[in-house]
Order: C-alpha cells, then structure tokens, then sequence
C-alpha cells in the first residue's frame, strides 16, 4: 500500500487544493491522508476569503500523521504565510521520504494565495524538499527571471535546482507559454549521477482547449507523487502525470460544473479504466 500525505489549502467548490489531491491519489491507487493549511472560501468564478490557520495547528496535523503512519511522499501546495512555511520546514525536518512541493502562489482565478514576498518566505521550505512543480508565473518569481518560452524555463529551472541542491527534480508545467500555436511544453529536469549533472527531458503535447483547468496545477503535483510512488521513477512519474493531467483535461472538456473556470472531474478517469478493464 502506497501512502501520500498532502498539505494543502481547502477549496470548497473541490477542484484544487486538498480536494483535488485527495481525488488524484485515490484515483490513481494510493491511500490519501491531508493536512490543511488555510480555508478558502471559493467557487468556480473567485476566491472571496482566504484564511491561514494557525501554524501550530498545521503542524500538529502533520505531526499526528507522521508519528502514526509511514508516508512515502509528502505533497506541499498552498502554504498560505510565512508563518505556516517556517513551522512546516521544521516538522519536516526527520522526514526521509519524497517532498513534492508545488508553490503555489496564486489561484486560476487571479487571487493572491501567499502573504509576503514569495521568494523570501518560501526559503525555508525551498531547502527541504526533493521535487518542485512550478508553473511559469511560480517559476519567474522564485527564480527572478524572466520566462516567456520554454528556453528561459529550463534556464530558471536549472538556476533554482543549482541554488538548492536538495532538488533533486523540478516539473516545468508550460501550460502558460503560448510559443507554439497548439501545443504544450513541460519540462523535466533531473539530477543524475555522482557529479549531478542534470538531465533535460521535455514533453509535447496538444493544448486541449477548455475553460475547465482549475486545479490542474495541484492535480498534477499529486500525480507525480502517486506515480512516484509506484514506479520510482522520476522519469515515468513525469510522463504518466502529463497524460493523467492530459487525458482528465480532455475528457472533461464540454462538462459545465459552475459558472466559471470549472474542475477537472477526476472520477472519469476511473470510468474510463473501468471501461478499457471490462473489455
Ligand atoms: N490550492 C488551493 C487551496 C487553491 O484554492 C488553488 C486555486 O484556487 C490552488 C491551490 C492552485 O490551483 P491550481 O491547481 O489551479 O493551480
């Protein structure tokens, strides 16, 4: 039994955030625990409230998890002030496993998720953890550079992975780069062998054209740590999560959940295992 522990915001409307992790991992054949880090107040349309717990408070949850139960992997997303970030670092501190940590800094709908300045405040947790899975705005910020193709990602990336060298695999999601008229750029690169020279692989795929993206950032995070989990591989783990973030995208695409930039529908990736196992 595979066992992920998400750390996260909550999002009522249950497309991003816990909700959405807690979907990815149960879909793709692991057990889910969840650790919240702040409740928003949300829908499909906007963010109206965002509240950060009490730092404590999110680390006794975490704790309570650890001191019970042996994660392999832990997912970091919303981390909601610098408060909760330096509390987290330090819980962290004696676990072994794999730290997937997406750095969230704004929802799909445009609305601040991280007090603070984010390159200071995520410091801390920037030194702890394995795998980072920015997309291009999280990208540009943590790195201070500019990012408008894919060539200037794989240079902040590899800035970000010489600065820290806990990291041992950073996820360009490219979904915000319009370089190529139809078509997705991601980005993997990963530190190899004893002098840690760092592998580039990049994965093409056609832009799916639909307003229902939200949540695919936490989606995919989670995703390359089930798949991580799995097969051990950060290589394989990248690949399956773009298909799983590819294919949920696709067969989601004219279902109308709200009023706005609408969820992934993670279930219909079950249904459609449950078809292709029945034939
Ligand atoms: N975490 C929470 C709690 C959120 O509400 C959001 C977006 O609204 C995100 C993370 C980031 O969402 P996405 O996966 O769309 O980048």
């Amino acid at each position: 039994m595979k066992m992920i522990l998400s750390i996260a915001g909550s999002d009522p409307s249950g497309g991003a955030g816990i909700q959405a992790d807690l979907k990815t991992i149960t879909t793709l054949g692991c057990y889910g625990a969840a650790a919240i880090t702040a409740i928003t107040c949300q829908n499909t349309l906007a963010v109206s409230h965002c509240h950060p717990l009490p730092p404590q408070l999110v680390a006794d949850q975490v704790l309570a998890v650890l001191t019970d139960m042996a994660p392999s992997h832990i997912k970091i997303g919303m981390t909601a002030s610098t408060g909760i970030i330096a509390t987290l670092a330090q819980a962290l501190k004696d676990f072994t496993g794999e730290i997937i940590f997406d750095p969230v800094l704004k929802s799909s709908s445009g609305h601040s998720l991280l007090s603070g300045d984010s390159v200071t405040a995520l410091a801390p947790l920037l030194a702890r953890v394995s795998v980072l899975t920015p997309n291009i705005p999280e990208l540009a910020s943590l790195s201070q550079l500019p990012v408008s193709n894919a060539e200037q990602a794989q240079q902040a990336g590899l800035l970000l992975m010489e600065r820290y060298a806990n990291i041992r695999a950073l996820c360009i999601k490219g979904g915000h780069l319009q370089e190529e008229e139809g078509e997705v750029v991601d980005i993997l690169l990963e530190k190899k062998g004893l002098d840690q020279t760092v592998q580039v692989t990049r994965a093409n795929h056609p832009r799916r054209r639909t307003a229902n993206s939200h949540g695919t950032g936490c989606t995919f995070a989670s995703a390359f740590a089930a798949y991580h989990a799995h097969q051990g591989s950060y290589q394989k783990a990248f690949h399956s999560a773009v298909t799983y973030v590819d294919t949920l995208l696709e067969l989601g695409k004219d279902e109308k959940i709200g009023h706005g930039i609408g969820p992934l529908q993670h279930y219909k990736w079950m249904k459609k295992q449950d078809v292709e196992y029945r034939r």
